[in-house]
């Protein structure tokens, strides 16, 4: 069991346009980690008096409310368990600031996004794979911001998830760089507004969704359970909208709408938090999380197995000094909840990166062996790809399991139509029974066969209905014994529900504001399909008949869409198996540039061979000759042999991939060449065989020299090469 952590953060005092001088700050003093509120004159203002975790003065950086209160949530995030950060606070009063940051001062989503990367650098032993999503919640609608065009976006919940949001993009991501930049493309879909108090308000609740999944890399012992577990934690970096006066904000319009949606799902979130404090963990009764789309999506985080860090940002003028208390009655409720932190660990296939391990060991291991940047960047493109038609497969999935339910009802509700003009017509001269007080409905049991006398059935227990001889009696229809269903508590409309009461009530921290008081969800009224026995026989057939035609209509409809949902599923199927070969295809490129260096190296030891055996021939035929030409050509060989031994040498190192070669550097390896060769030259002008001067030949060293400097030394092997063939070329034709 682990404490919510609750910190309080003023910011500085701001100075408001067309206000001169500025509003005089609150006597708030803060002491250490308790802040109270004291009269002009000093004395403390009873009731007014809080302790939290934190409490941080106006001069605080984001960097430092983030090392002292948040870090650890995202550490331990890394480590697999659920954490959420969230800011709260009036509007205007730096939740923004706190989560996002300036340029200068970054806030907790970038260093939160940092941390995470530098610590699963650290964590060797365990391989991640990271995923990021970003959603805000407007007008109770979530939008996605990754996909702008995926908006009303419902959430669900099952067992290997648990509560997500479906069809919310995610993108697999590999560095902080990426991640801030997929932030910045989300934020500027995000829903801002100007109010009277905040040039930019923020008129929705954002969700940054972090998903890290790892798995240890050394292979598990056999027989193991943990073998082939994978840790999924999820990490939720919240900014709220917050709070406001109607009066204050000067909101009106499309403002004012957004403002009632604000404080309505705010409220929501006070109501459960105020739920939350007031129960122990063990007699929890119901907690209303369904009331609003942002609890539901923090469920996990209120009450559940997340570690959860609230930060509450309050404003320090006099003219805030309610909204601030709200927020600090507010912020001494959270800190009374316990939450069950646990690390998740899953042995199923859900977790993603145990469905892409085989893929990915395999590209890993082919990339080991070349430097290619391009085909790493292909790698994480095809592991979006692949996730992303993952989720369209989900997607599919999901409607057609929707449209099969659908069609189980319009089934069911046709088979009861066809049985209806049984239940339904009356036999003529006889009542029907559902026309009848319920105490004169008789089961055909009921009816007491030996003297003909019908008995009263008092017990109301449902009976099989009786299709034998009805003439005389009275058939009872079906009881409806079930209580209707309850009426949702979720208003289906927020409009016209948070008003400036509601908003006193909320920010001066009552403790429960009930739903059902302030809205309530008409009764659900349910209509007999005939129309009472005034209907003929007849035109009840016909009514039936029209209806079974539309239902069967229907139900073609509803066959041909499932048709096609197959048909997208089977299309969603070919294309993860072309991406699958594009993935077979890429790894037999991987294999192929493993396989040049080596193929190179046997060409060039060939070459050496054929050059070695030269030049011994040439060293017999100058000792036993001493003919002048030979001696050339047994020192240009000697050059070859020895320029082919350094480029066997650099493409051994390469193919083992073992780094630099510790021989001679590519300079000192020019120098020597450079000296030969005007040897060779110099011996070829005294012997005036050759027409190149040495001059020509040294000036051609200097291009090459020029040329390994650019190329480094591979190139500069080959350049040495071909100018060594040539060399010898020249000598070795005879003038
Ligand atoms: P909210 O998100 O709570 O509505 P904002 O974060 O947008 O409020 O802050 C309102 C204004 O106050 C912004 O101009 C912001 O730069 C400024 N502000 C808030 N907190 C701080 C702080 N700690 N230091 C400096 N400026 C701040
Ligand atoms: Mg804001």
């Amino acid at each position: 069991m682990e404490k919510i952590c609750v910190a309080v953060r003023f910011r500085p005092p701001l100075p408001q346009e067309g206000l001169n001088p500025s509003p005089s700050p609150a006597n708030w003093r803060i002491d250490d980690n308790r802040i109270s509120l004291h009269s002009p004159l000093g004395t403390p203002i009873s009731g007014v008096s809080f302790a939290f975790d934190h409490v941080f003065d106006d001069t605080c950086t984001n960097l430092s409310v983030y090392e002292r209160h948040t870090k650890d949530v995202i550490q331990a995030a890394v480590k697999g368990f659920n954490g959420t950060v969230f800011a709260y606070g009036q509007t205007s009063s730096g939740k923004t600031f706190t989560m996002k940051g300036s340029s200068n001062d970054p806030g907790v989503i970038h260093l939160a996004v940092q941390d995470v990367f530098r610590n699963i650098k650290l964590t060797t032993d365990r391989e991640f794979l990271i995923r990021v999503s970003y959603m805000e919640i407007y007008n109770e609608e979530i939008n996605d911001l990754f996909r702008p065009e995926n908006r009303k976006l419902q959430i669900h919940e099952n067992l290997e998830r648990g509560i997500f949001v479906a069809g919310l993009r995610e993108e697999i991501v590999n560095s902080p760089e990426q991640v801030i930049d997929l932030i910045e493309y989300g934020e500027v879909h995000r829903h801002v507004g100007q109010t009277n108090i905040n040039s930019r308000s923020s008129r929705s609740h954002t969700i940054f969704r972090m998903v890290i999944e790892s798995r240890g890399q050394e292979p598990a012992a056999f027989g193991d359970r943990t073998e082939d577990a994978v840790r999924v934690s999820v990490l939720n970096l919240v900014d709220l909208a917050g709070s406001e006066r109607i009066a204050k904000t000067g909101a009106g319009g499309v403002r004012l709408k957004e403002g009632k949606y604000i404080n309505k799902s705010l409220m929501a979130l006070g109501n459960v938090i105020n739920k939350l404090s007031d129960n122990g963990v063990r007699q929890r009764g119901h907690i209303p999380y369904r009331d609003s789309k942002l609890t539901r999506i923090l469920q996990p985080a209120l009450g559940g197995n997340a570690k959860t860090s609230i930060i509450c940002t309050v404003a320090p003028e006099e003219v805030h000094v309610d909204e601030t208390r709200g927020t600090l009655q507010f912020a001494s409720r959270a800190k009374r909840i316990t939450n069950c932190v646990q690390v998740n660990e899953i042995l199923t296939d859900a977790a993603l990166l145990k469905r892409q391990k085989m893929e990915i060991e395999e590209l890993r291991r082919k990339l080991k062996g070349s430097h290619s940047g391009v085909l790493e960047l292909e790698i994480l493109k095809l592991r979006n790809e692949m996730l992303k038609s993952e989720q369209e497969r989900e997607k599919l999935a999901m409607e057609l399991e929707k449209e099969r339910k659908s069609r189980e009802q319009r089934d069911s509700s046709f088979e009861e139509q066809q049985l209806k003009p049984f239940d339904d017509i009356p036999q003529p001269g006889q009542e029907r029974c559902s026309d009848m007080a319920p105490e004169i409905c008789l089961s055909a049991e009921a009816y007491d066969r030996s003297n003909g006398t019908p008995s009263i059935d008092n017990s109301r227990t449902p009976r099989t209905p009786y299709h034998g001889d009805v003439s005389k009696v009275l058939v009872a229809k079906r009881f409806h014994e079930a209580a209707l269903p309850e009426c949702s508590p979720v208003p289906d409309d927020f409009a016209n529900v948070a008003d400036e009461d509601m908003w006193m009530r909320l920010n001066k921290g009552h403790s429960t504001i009930d739903l059902d008081l302030l809205h309530f969800t008409p009764d659900v009224k349910h209509f007999s399909i005939s129309s009472r026995g005034a209907i003929q026989v007849q035109s009840s057939i016909e009514h039936h008949k029209d209806e079974m035609n539309a239902l069967r209509l229907q139900l073609e409809t509803a066959l041909n869409s499932k048709t096609e949902l197959e048909k997208n599923l089977e299309n969603q199927l070919s294309l993860n198996e072309q991406l699958m070969l594009e993935v077979s295809k890429l790894q037999h490129e991987a294999l192929l540039v493993r396989e040049y260096p080596q193929k190179i190296w046997d060409a060039v030891a060939e070459l050496k061979d054929i050059y070695t055996n030269i030049s011994s021939h040439a060293e017999v035929l100058t000792s036993e000759q001493k003919h002048s030409n030979v001696k050339f050509l047994s020192s240009t060989c000697d050059m070859g042999v020895s320029l082919f031994e350094a480029l066997a040498n650099h493409l051994l190192l390469m193919t083992k991939n073992e780094g630099a070669y510790p021989g001679l550097s590519i300079q000192e390896e020019f120098k020597i060449l450079s000296e030969k060769i005007s040897q060779v030259a110099a011996l070829a002008k005294a012997s005036n065989i050759v027409d190149t001067s040495k001059e020509d030949l040294l000036q051609n060293c200097k291009i090459l020299r020029t040329w390994s400097l650019h190329f480094g030394g591979c190139f500069w092997l080959a350049f040495a090469l071909i100018m060594c063939i040539t060399v010898f070329m020249c000598l070795w034709v005879p003038r």
